[in-house]
């Protein structure tokens, strides 16, 4: 195996299954939610975040998502541009696995029932299109809901991690500069 120098790129931590913001990966879901409602025209980008991360502070003073302080890092009133895009990114990534997964069981589905039109006999055909109906109905909920939700979850954690750590260090330089 070949070990590249690139800077290692800290991974998302799942406590049973589920996320955990750490400092490297600071992903905040109610700032995901504000991102998206501010996108979608119904919010502001306006608030009091988290100076390190851009979580919502609202009154504290210390971040719940990175821990940083206020007095360490001051609160800033808007999200970053690059970071709100970041954060679509994540969205959008997720949303193309969970597509693609649902198309999948969609396509098995009809695949089944062209096969159970060529197979089945006479009239029992009949049951080759009730299939294809429910059977890709189904199939696309539960390819496009269950058995990838997991994994997009985790591929759009690991693609904020990336995408985070690049953001910050540019950024990071930025700020620190002003
Ligand atoms: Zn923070």
């Amino acid at each position: 195996m070949s070990s590249q120098s690139a800077p290692s790129i800290a991974q998302p931590t799942f406590r049973d299954g589920d996320f955990v913001p750490t400092r490297e990966v600071p992903f905040s879901s109610e700032l995901d939610e504000m991102i998206a409602e501010i996108r979608a025209g119904n919010a502001p980008n306006i608030g009091r975040f988290c100076g390190y991360c851009s979580a919502p502070l609202g009154k504290e003073d210390s971040c719940g998502v990175c821990g940083e302080t206020t007095d360490r890092t001051p609160a800033v009133d808007k999200i970053d541009r690059e970071l709100a895009q970041i954060y679509h990114a994540k969205r959008k990534r997720e949303g193309l696995y969970v597509h693609l997964a649902a198309w999948t069981g969609i396509l098995l589905a009809t695949g089944l029932s062209i096969l159970m039109i060529l197979f089945l006999p006479g009239w029992t055909k009949v049951f080759a299109v009730i299939f294809l109906v429910l059977g890709g109905y189904f199939a696309g909920v539960f390819f496009g809901n269950v058995l990838i939700q997991g994994f997009a979850y985790r591929a759009g954690l690991k693609m904020f991690a990336r995408r985070w750590a690049q953001w910050r260090a540019s950024s990071g330089a930025a700020r620190s500069a002003s």
